[in-house]
């Protein structure tokens, strides 16, 4: 059914164990157990195309889960089938969903994957690609998912703990508006560097984008007692909040994703929160729908 429209769909907004992560027994993960509104995805995206053709970005292993989300978010009664999907990497929450594709599951065959060369061929040494016809997709050079959708996807390289495959963020670009899906990278020195940006306004500017989902892991680097951070880096949201300074005229909407489940701007009530927000930025809410 053509909507006219493009729209995006936040389907998940935590880190790779989502919420509760398995095992956790902090105050976080206990809350979300009697209180399901609570529970959060790892980060994916629905996207609904002029044409009313469906396209997901990540395959998590919430799938079933994500998916009858979307139905329900774009009212249309019966859960969803993905015509095409698109991956920014290979780390096990953005594609351990993929093995619902095939006969367990969907039964799908030919699901075009769109993803770069090294995911790609790390997935056919996994023989993961069986349902998928897949399309290897330079970075840089914007790509249009199926004829007709009224949208584009362009990768955009990011550094990763490259340990399996590289990793990109995913530009999409609607009618009026583009955003940039960018859920993992390690830290801004490195992504500014690979980018050729003095800093972060200037990046999003050269991109000429209007809503950013930014990867926003930890609050700040006390936050894993007992664990090294630097074997899972991401920038803070605080280091993200003290280069960016308060939001200004022409700055595009940034809403931080890939939340981890000891990420205090989770609770509605925190300080962090608060601050989030009085500076001019925002947490992505899952259900919510952005139009492009
Ligand atoms: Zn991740
Ligand atoms: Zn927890």
């Amino acid at each position: 059914m053509a909507t006219g429209q493009v729209e995006v769909v936040i389907l998940g907004i935590s880190q790779d164990g989502g919420v509760p992560q398995p095992g956790c027994r902090c105050n976080t993960c206990a809350s979300s157990i009697e209180e399901p509104s609570r529970r959060l995805h790892p980060v994916s995206c629905v996207i609904r195309g002029i044409d009313g053709s469906i396209h997901l970005i990540e395959a998590t292993r919430r799938l079933d889960e994500q998916l009858a989300m979307a139905s329900s978010v774009l009212g249309l009664g019966t859960s969803i089938i993905p015509e095409t999907l698109c991956l920014t990497h290979a780390h096990l929450g953005h594609i351990d969903g993929l093995g619902q594709f095939g006969k367990e599951s969907m039964g799908l065959s030919g699901v075009p994957l769109f993803a770069s060369d090294s995911v790609v061929s790390l997935l056919r040494g996994r023989d993961s690609l069986g349902p998928f016809d897949s399309r290897i997709v330079q970075p840089g050079v914007p790509f249009s998912p199926s004829e007709g959708c009224g949208f584009e996807y362009t990768l955009v390289q990011v550094p990763h703990r490259d340990e399996h495959s590289d990793t990109h963020a995913v530009m999409v670009r609607g009618g009026a508006k583009r955003l940039l899906f960018l859920p993992d990278h390690d830290d801004w020195g490195q992504t500014l560097t690979m980018a050729g940006s003095k800093g972060i306004r200037e990046w999003f500017s050269s991109l000429e984008v209007d809503v950013v989902l930014l990867d926003g892991t930890f609050w700040d680097s006390d936050e894993l007692e007992g664990r090294d951070m630097a074997d899972v880096p991401h920038p803070t949201i605080c280091e993200s909040l003290s280069r960016l300074g308060e939001r200004r005229e022409g700055d595009p909407r940034i809403l931080f994703i890939h939340l981890n489940h000891t990420n205090p701007v989770l609770d509605p009530k925190s300080e962090q929160l608060r601050r989030v927000v009085s500076m001019g930025w925002g947490v992505a809410e899952q259900r919510s729908v952005i139009v492009l």
